[in-house]
């Protein structure tokens, strides 16, 4: 089939005339329609991604100017805005919101003519793991239908893994890139904190949060990046990377290059076969020349519990702004007085949102504010630091991206700390902002182990060298669609 390609290959192919953008959209529409009653990836489809397809192609056989893309189709987590189309953070709270303009992203890969496919499912505002937090529904693993496949970018990973689209966008607050990308087999960056525009992007913790491409390879990743990095004026969090050629050079290998294991990634709370599948892929990199050393970063046990009481302060303010009067759904006032009015309205948000919303208004509250975001901030701080100090010793950081393997739907959804657990190993990236990926490396009892690499702030195309190493030394079987 087709539609197994790389997005690279893809681009090669329509460029080359093997198949029209036209017939790829089609066929890739026909596998959405088979698959997707059982994973769930999609909240929305785009209902003109096949007149969309044929301009690209009338582009082509005019012998007009085409975007790098070539019309690839592209999946997009349904947080992030795409001017005129609904833009519903999986929430019934924006169920009917339709987005006025177009994300920095989206304006980038419109300019080089990628053709948006569809809005992917995510946890209800990005907050969640596991996709089960979504108002309509759970997208499923296509490894295996039972399981959950990560979150919260999860139907943005399903979408690529199941060859529902060639690539897709997800945002990673806390490892929703990366975790569903191990989960599903698929690669996930959550870039170094600046290198991608936030605009557009509906904010859950703003202050560490980023855009992340999700593919099937490295090198489509890298192609991405080539698209939607850099700087903009309309985020001035943005860095300016000069333009940099993500895909250029990415051959260049690691020889000679210093990697530290997390020692407190691989301890009681990962699985054996996690920790088997990271030593594994460890020696492989040691056998492409790398230097191996572990690395000790205390504050990473205390990582978690910092990460929830930081994003919970961003969430409720950032969420506040749904009170029915700025945004929200049509419901009348009669009979309320304010804030009962507004209170009432917040009933739509789903349990992980309200959750969120209830500990962001405690945590920094007069009072308590000393005792958890204040020492949540310190231990950001902490962990800074010894990250930093890290890169001083080693080039790259390495471990499971997720201390267990994919799990039954259902299983962790009524214990929220277990489920927060799960997010040990990622969350480290986004505090310090320094640059994670997680590249797909093993299957083991039929289910995905990712691999996740860190690189110094503003390194990511090192750790997009490192990671096709890593990539290149790895077999993996295909999904059993
Ligand atoms: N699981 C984390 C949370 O719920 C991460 C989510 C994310 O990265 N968006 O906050």
């Amino acid at each position: 089939m087709r539609i197994k390609q790389s997005l690279l290959e893809y681009v090669d192919n329509v460029k080359n005339g093997t198949y029209t953008c036209e017939d790829f959209v089609l066929e890739t529409l026909e596998h959405i329609e088979k698959h997707e009653e059982v994973l769930h990836s999609y909240i929305s489809i785009n209902q003109k991604a096949i007149e969309d397809a044929k301009k690209i192609d009338k582009k082509i056989q005019s012998g007009e100017k085409v975007g790098a893309f070539y019309g690839a189709p592209i999946g997009i987590k349904d947080n992030i805005c795409i001017k005129n189309s609904k833009t519903t953070c999986a929430s019934r709270m924006l169920e009917d919101f339709v987005a006025p303009y177009d994300a920095t992203v989206i304006t980038r890969l419109k300019g080089q003519d990628a053709l948006f496919i569809g809005k992917n499912n995510l946890d209800e505002f990005a907050m969640g793991l596991t996709t089960e937090f979504s108002a309509y529904g759970p997208s499923r693993n296509p490894w295996n239908p039972d399981y959950v496949p990560g979150g919260s970018s999860g139907g943005s990973a399903v979408a690529v893994s199941a060859f529902e689209c060639l690539a897709s966008l997800g945002s990673d607050t806390g490892g929703s890139t990366r975790n569903p990308a191990s989960f599903c087999s698929v690669v996930g960056i959550k870039p170094s904190y600046g290198l991608i525009s936030r605009y557009g992007l509906i904010s859950y913790a703003n202050s560490i949060e980023q855009i992340g491409p999700i593919t099937r390879t490295v090198k489509d990743t890298a192609f991405v990046l080539n698209t939607i990095a850099g700087i903009d004026e309309n985020d001035n969090t943005t860095i300016d990377n000069h333009n940099d050629d993500y895909l250029g050079e990415i051959d260049q290998g690691i020889e000679g290059k210093k990697i530290g294991i997390i020692k407190q990634m691989m301890g009681e709370g990962a699985s054996k076969d996690v920790v088997d599948a990271t030593n594994e892929a460890i020696s492989k990199l040691e056998k492409q020349g790398a230097q191996i050393q572990d690395i000790n970063l205390e504050a990473v046990d205390y990582s978690v519990a910092a990460y929830y009481t930081i994003t919970a302060t961003e969430a409720g303010s950032n969420l506040a702004r749904y009170d029915n009067l700025r945004y929200g759904y049509d419901f009348p006032v009669e009979g309320y007085e304010f804030n009962s009015y507004i209170s009432r309205a917040r009933k739509r948000f789903g349990p992980e949102v309200t959750r969120r919303m209830i500990l962001g208004g405690f945590v920094p509250s007069a009072g308590y504010a000393g005792k958890y975001f204040l020492k949540a901030m310190k231990v950001k701080n902490k962990l800074t630091r010894e990250v930093n100090e890290a890169f001083k010793k080693v080039d790259l950081l390495i471990s499971p991206t997720v201390p267990v393997q994919p799990f039954k739907i259902g299983e962790k959804i009524e214990d929220p700390i277990a489920l927060f657990l799960v997010d040990f190993n990622t969350v480290t990236a986004n505090l310090t902002g320094k640059p994670a990926i997680s590249v797909p490396f093993k299957v083991t009892n039929g289910l995905p182990i990712g691999i996740q690499l860190m690189a110094e702030h503003n390194k990511d195309k090192f750790l997009l060298q490192a990671a096709y190493t890593l990539e290149q030394n790895t077999k993996l079987p295909e999904v059993p669609l």
